[in-house]
């Protein structure tokens, strides 16, 4: 080794020791010939320095002083010295390495570097350069110890991941990564393939048939930390590549994929955090989370739930609701604000003031509700400037619903009601974070159950799968007749402090059964066929009932760090337009590559462009 010691590792206890480190020369100060700098690898930074008067006789003060002197910022450096305490009153307390600093006899550079185009040093995530130029310089960025910090911990957490799961008998397989383009439910990467001209493989959305075919070939346990690719329009916190923990098991129900995933989980958090995890994981059905929470993937950290007061607004003489109630499949939902809740109590209406309350109005129009009504618990009653449309019984059955106390504050939202609920759902989310009220409260993992199978455009009725077109209805089977939107599927997602984690369920293991599902999904006999003949050929080979899930990882890792994006928790990311600055991808090719893989029409119409 070109050391004896990492740049995190020294300590009072080494004192007097002659020790070589090597590293990154990250700051430096002359104190009037005195020469500090801090020297930095991936475990800790140590500080270096160059005291002339303090050298031993025999050592060359001149060159060890140009080689010094000719360090730039981050030039990687081999430095010999003595470890001795650092002068009374400039230790560093919050450095584990802060108490000592080692006196340089010889130093060595190993390597120089150009001028760094940002800080490496540790900062604030507010004095960060912009993301794109983080990204493209990552391997400055992965320097500093956040990143790095990050890096590790998602490493430990798949190392605790495969652990349990190898603990539990299930066998890492791999499947391919150039595989046939099918309809899963987002649009494929295409690889043209240069020996079958004009054929394509597509890369994986997800490896779901193939871990289907595994159950067929008697595999039973299976899981892959799976790359997955899907070629969707750039959304927030979104990548075109990303890492599954994917997981297929024979002979299962839906609480044997559930109670995998617990122990895991369960296993992992022991290994990471040393705490238990409380399991079973609460397991709420979808629609009961919509008409709660206004989402599928709710944050159960706090309370705050939406409640449908149709009823009672009803009887109202409020135009707003009336107007609305009119129409067919409208509600009006409501939430409380608790007075206790929010943190401070000395404001008006339950620490939102009036002008607060305005700005949330505004909000609510934006997300292109009608408004925002509101009213406030007062000891004679709910008030608010409309209170004259809402006769004394209406109010108190109201403020009886929503539980309503002196202090707090009343809001309601009226529409279509899925539109309606998910705003509702928004504005719990506004109102949480405006308030604080996330703060402190642990991580909360919820199943969400009970899914419709499909869903029905609401324009045009055309069928979507719900999940994806591989989850098995409820009955085992498709009913002959009826509105398929209202057939639930054996399918479930598991949420985490308000994110989609995972999604899963119980497969088609009967081909028949798979078939009705693509016919209403639209597909033609010939498209099922084209599409899918491969798989479904394989599951009329005897397949065994299966089923499973599939974590996404960079999105755990990210929740677990707090990090803001999952970005921050992949070595080199796409950027929000999913280009990889760092490698300067996608990018045009050579037209003989375009030629030699019979792609060259297109070439010739970006000859015309240009
Ligand atoms: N393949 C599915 C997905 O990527 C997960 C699963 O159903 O196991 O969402």
């Amino acid at each position: 080794m070109l050391r004896t010691h990492d740049c995190g590792k020294l300590r009072s206890e080494d004192l007097g020791k002659r020790v070589t480190l090597a590293g990154w020369v990250r700051f430096r100060r002359d104190h009037g010939g005195v020469l500090f700098f801090d020297l930095a690898d991936s475990n800790g930074t140590t500080q270096l320095v160059f005291d002339p008067e303090a050298l031993r006789q025999e050592i060359d003060r001149k060159s060890l002083s140009e080689t010094l002197n000719s360090l730039g910022r981050e030039y990687v450096v081999q430095a010999t010295g003595v470890v001795r305490e650092r002068v009374p009153g400039t230790e560093d307390p919050r450095n584990p390495t802060g108490m000592v600093e080692v006196l340089i006899e010889r130093a060595n550079v190993l390597s120089t570097s150009k001028a760094i185009p940002f800080e490496v040093a540790e900062q604030k995530n507010s004095q960060l350069p912009n993301e794109d130029l983080r990204i493209r310089y990552r391997y400055l960025d992965l320097r500093r110890p956040q990143m790095i910090s990050n890096l590790r911990f998602r490493a430990r957490l798949f190392a605790a991941t495969r652990d349990a799961l190898n603990g539990m008998g299930f066998m890492e397989v791999e499947t391919p990564m150039l595989t046939r383009s099918t309809a899963e439910g987002a649009r494929d990467f295409l690889v043209p393939s240069r020996i079958q001209p004009g054929h394509f493989y597509a890369l994986p959305q997800s490896p779901q048939l193939f871990k289907q075919m595994l159950m067929v070939g008697s595999v039973e346990r299976y899981f892959q930390f799976a790359r997955c690719f899907r070629d969707e329009d750039s959304r927030a916190d979104r990548q075109p590549e990303f890492t599954q923990m994917d997981v297929e098991m024979s002979f299962v129900e839906e609480r044997d994929v559930h109670e995998v995933v617990e122990k895991v989980l369960a296993s992992v958090w022991k290994c990471i955090y040393n705490e238990e995890l409380r399991t079973p994981f609460p397991r709420l059905p979808y629609h009961d989370s919509m008409a709660r929470f206004g989402t599928d993937a709710p944050d159960t950290r706090f309370g705050l739930e939406l409640v449908e007061v149709t009823e009672i607004a009803r009887q109202a003489h409020y135009e707003i609701f009336q107007k609305v109630l009119a129409k067919k499949g409208t509600v009006v939902v409501c939430m409380n604000l608790k007075a206790s809740l929010v943190k401070e109590k000395d404001q008006e209406f339950a620490g939102v003031g009036r002008k607060e309350v305005d700005r949330l109005i505004d909000w609510a129009k934006q997300q292109g509700m009608g408004g925002l009504t509101w009213m406030r618990c007062t000891p004679t009653g709910l008030e608010s400037n409309i209170v004259k449309y809402f006769p004394d019984e209406v109010r108190r059955k109201l403020q009886e619903r929503m539980g309503a106390e002196v202090g707090d504050l009343l809001l309601f939202l009226a529409g279509p009601r899925m539109p309606t609920l998910k705003a509702g759902g928004a504005l719990r989310m506004k109102l949480a974070r405006d308030n604080a009220l996330l703060e402190g409260k642990g991580h909360h993992f919820v199943w969400i159950v009970d899914c419709p199978l499909f869903q029905a455009d609401p324009v045009t009725g055309k069928l979507s799968a719900f999940h994806h077109p591989f989850v098995r209805p409820v009955e085992d089977d498709l009913p002959k007749s009826g509105d398929m939107a209202k057939v639930m599927g054996q399918s479930y997602d598991l949420v985490l402090d308000g994110s989609e984690i995972g999604s899963g369920s119980i497969r088609n293991h009967d081909p028949k059964v798979q078939r009705k599902v693509f016919k209403h999904l639209g597909m033609s006999e010939e498209a099922i066929e084209r599409e899918f003949s491969f798989f479904l050929e394989a599951l009329e080979f005897g397949a065994p009932p299966h089923g499973g899930i599939a974590l996404g990882m960079d999105r755990v890792v990210s929740i677990l760090l707090g990090c803001e994006s999952i970005r921050d928790v992949i070595a080199f990311p796409k950027n929000k337009k999913f280009q990889s600055l760092v490698d300067g991808s996608p990018a045009k090719v050579d037209q003989s590559k375009l030629q030699e893989l019979m792609l060259i029409s297109i070439a010739e119409e970006d000859k015309e462009a240009e």
